[in-house]
C-alpha cells in the first residue's frame, strides 16, 4: 500500500533546511517550522496520524512544540491540516488558512480529501485568521508574504518569507498546491465544481513564477527534490537547498504537469 495511505509509517530523518527555517517531516506531507526569535510558525500540520512524527522531530531538532505560535496551511486538505485540531490543544497556537478552504477545515463541505484518502476525518477546525491575496503573518523577525494560487483548491496559498542564517538572508518560496488531481475531469464533475479552477491555476504559476526565491519549499518532498538535497545537506553541503533557478522551473512544471493529465479532457 502506497505509504499516502499509512502516513504513521511516512517518517523521514528531519532537515535543518537553511538559517532558521526546517523540515520536520514526513514522506507523504511536508510540515516545515520557521524558528522567529519569538516563537515558532509551522507551516501544514499534517496528517493527525503522523504528528508523534512530527513531535519526535521537533524534540530532535531542539523545537518544542510548546513554542508553536501559529499553524499556517497552504490549503485545506487533511494532509495538511489534519493534525491542526490535536496540535492547538496541545500549545494553543493560532491558526491561519486562505479563506475558501475554511469550509473544508470546519467540515461543512467534503472537499478535505478525505474521502479520497479512504480516512475518516475527525480534525475539524476553526481558522483564526482567514488569509486573502496580500496577508502579510508577522511574528519575531519574520513576515510571510500570502499570495492567494487557487486552483489545487480554491483557497491555496503561497507564501513567501525572509530567512537568516545570521549573517546572510536569503528568500524562501513555500508553493501552496500544484497537484494536478482537483483538477481532473473525474474529482470536478464529482462535486460539482467549475473547469475555471485550471486557468485560475495557470495565471497563478504565471504570476508566482516572477518572484525571486532562492530556497524552493514544497507541501510535498518529492516536489522540490528532498531527498537528494537532504543527502548533499548531510555531506556537508549547507546550501543544498539554496538554487534560485529553481523556482521558475517548478511553476512552469506543475503548468506542464496540469496540461498533460487535462490533455483533451474537457
Ligand atoms: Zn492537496
Amino acid at each position: 500500500m502506497h505509504v499516502m495511505s499509512k502516513p504513521w509509517e511516512g517518517y523521514f530523518e528531519p532537515l535543518k533546511i537553511w538559517g532558521n527555517v526546517y523540515f520536520v517531516g514526513t514522506v507523504p506531507a511536508s510540515t516545515h517550522i520557521i524558528d522567529t526569535g519569538d516563537g515558532l510558525i509551522m507551516i501544514d500540520s499534517g496528517y493527525l496520524e503522523s504528528l508523534y512524527l512530527v513531535i519526535h522531530n521537533m524534540y530532535k531538532l531542539g523545537l518544542y512544540p510548546k513554542d508553536i505560535k501559529y499553524i499556517v496551511h497552504t490549503h485545506g486538505h487533511i494532509d495538511h491540516f489534519g493534525a491542526t485540531k490535536a496540535l492547538v490543544s496541545l500549545t494553543g497556537a493560532k491558526t491561519f488558512l486562505g479563506r475558501a478552504d475554511a469550509p473544508c477545515a470546519e467540515g461543512k463541505v467534503p472537499l478535505s480529501y478525505a474521502p479520497e484518502y479512504n480516512m475518516d476525518f475527525a480534525g475539524t477546525f476553526e481558522p483564526d485568521v482567514l488569509l486573502d491575496d496580500g496577508s502579510k503573518i508577522e511574528l519575531g523577525n519574520t513576515v510571510i508574504d500570502c499570495v492567494s494560487t487557487p486552483g489545487h483548491t480554491a483557497g491555496t496559498t503561497t507564501f513567501f518569507f525572509d530567512v537568516t542564517d545570521g549573517t546572510r538572508v536569503l528568500r524562501a518560496g513555500l508553493m501552496g498546491g500544484i497537484g494536478p488531481n482537483t483538477m481532473e475531469k473525474e474529482y470536478l464533475d464529482r462535486y460539482g465544481l467549475s473547469y475555471s479552477c485550471r486557468d485560475e491555476f495557470v495565471a497563478a504559476m504565471d504570476k508566482i513564477k516572477e518572484y525571486k526565491v532562492d530556497i524552493y519549499l514544497g507541501n510535498h518532498m518529492q516536489q522540490n527534490g528532498t531527498i537528494k538535497k537532504a543527502e548533499q545537506l548531510k555531506s556537508g553541503d549547507k546550501d543544498a537547498f539554496v538554487n534560485p533557478k529553481e523556482w521558475r522551473e517548478a511553476c512552469e512544471n506543475a503548468k506542464k504537469t496540469l496540461f498533460k493529465v487535462i490533455d483533451g479532457d474537457f
